[in-house]
């Protein structure tokens, strides 16, 4: 049985089929620039060059229609026909507060995906046009639904509710809601099948740092608070996101520099962060090296992220009275030794001790901690399409 896993933005689409017998990635691929001038597709295939296709793509439709060709083709393709995909896993941002699973895609669901565009303008649109296309052009293979926000379903009240006047959650839904739930799900699970234990008695603090960054308390498997929150702006800064601050600022910035509300939007998502602060980039590792070659504000920029992940990981120590691992994922958590060494550093008060050499690794599943640290540090790369074909072969079932 294969699952065809999608993750569709604005313009761009992720896709990989996978073989859900052993697991195996039959094909992993790229569509950049729909509906832009320049459209290019390109897959990877184990074993084989890189393809790249540049026709133009007018939209999302076409963009799946090349995508389902280019593993149908005779000399690039990894199958012989379309009903060889036995369903469709779709990544979708937002499932509200109804969702805290994933979901087989009725009209009622695409109805509520529709509803929940509210909550994520910029994310749920696109996941939905990727889901109406599919449906287009496979019309009889079973699409599922695996929501960012789902596994955060479980966090209590307590640590989703805002101090705001408590119709604003009722009537309008503001809460924290959470995201990279597929990520953290993933590494929870992961961390106790590599340390040989049940995961509800697991105590665990994941950090998802990439573009995008969120740290997640995950408590015997289930998570208990994690740092973003309405939106994928709260909590820590990333590569163009300031993440927490002071909500004050925000009028403030309109009186005093007389911005409109768009400006200080744009401000807050993509002029801010590492970008922001530093000047330089929003890619940590161009930061890395303007920091190497003594660019103080690069420096300045890194040293303010490492913190605010430290503050992240004692606040949720502090949620679950201890952890017994800390772990590291995505572009920034499984590749950067240094920025993992700087946000452990100075941590041996609380037991947890990094074996530096051991650190030392790019993109490997790793136990960097100490022999003698009471908390186990381990490095995880993720993998969200594993666990969308994973939940959407569940379903099927
Ligand atoms: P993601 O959003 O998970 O794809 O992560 C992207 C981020 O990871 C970018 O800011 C990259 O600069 C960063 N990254 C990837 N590889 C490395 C590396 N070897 N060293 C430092 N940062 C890296």
């Amino acid at each position: 049985m294969k699952v065809l896993v999608i993750n569709c933005g604005s313009s761009s689409l992720k896709y990989q089929l996978i073989n859900m017998e052993n697991e195996a990635s039959l094909a992993t691929g790229l569509v950049e620039r729909i509906a832009i001038e320049g459209s290019k597709l390109t897959q990877k295939v184990d074993g084989r060059e890189k393809y790249v296709l540049t026709v133009p793509m007018k939209n999302h439709k076409e963009a799946i229609s090349h995508v389902i060709n280019t593993l149908l083709d005779d000399v690039q393709g990894v199958i012989k026909s379309s009903d060889e995909i036995s369903a469709v896993g779709h990544r979708v941002v937002h499932g509200g507060e109804k969702y805290s699973a994933s979901v087989i895609i009725t009209d009622e669901v695409m109805k509520d995906l529709e509803e929940f565009s509210q909550l994520a303008p910029l994310h749920n649109p696109p996941n939905i046009i990727g889901i109406n296309a599919c449906k287009e052009l496979m019309p009889n293979t079973p699409m599922v639904a695996v929501f960012d926000t789902a596994f955060h379903q479980t966090m209590p009240e307590k640590a989703f509710l805002y101090g705001l006047p408590y119709e604003l959650y009722k009537e309008n839904h503001i809460r924290k809601y959470g995201f990279h739930g597929t990520s953290h799900k993933y590494v929870s699970q992961r961390a106790a099948e590599i340390l040989g234990e049940d995961i509800k008695g697991l105590k665990l603090v994941t950090c998802h740092l990439g573009n995008g960054s969120s740290v997640a308390a995950v408590n015997g498997g289930i998570s208990v608070d994690t740092s973003m929150g309405f939106t994928p702006l709260e909590g820590l800064l990333m590569g163009t996101r300031c993440g927490d601050i002071d909500p004050a600022i925000i009028p403030y910035l309109m009186d005093v520099k007389g911005y409109s509300y768009e400006e200080v939007n744009n401000i807050m998502n993509k002029k801010s962060g590492v970008l922001g602060l530093s000047g330089v980039s929003s890619d940590f590792r161009d930061i890395e090296d303007a920091a190497a070659e003594g660019n103080e504000r690069a420096k300045l920029a890194l040293d303010v992220f490492h913190y605010r992940v430290k503050k992240y990981i004692g606040y949720f120590m502090a949620a679950m009275n201890g952890v017994d691992a800390i772990i590291f994922t995505a572009g920034l958590g499984e590749n950067a030794a240094e920025t993992r060494e700087e946000i452990i550093a100075d941590m041996e008060w609380f037991g947890i001790k990094m074996d530096k050499e051991k650190n030392k690794v790019r993109g490997q599943e790793r136990i960097v901690s100490t022999d003698d640290s009471k908390v186990k540090i381990i490095i995880i790369p993720t993998n969200e399409e594993l666990m969308i074909a994973r939940d959407t072969l569940t379903l099927l079932k």
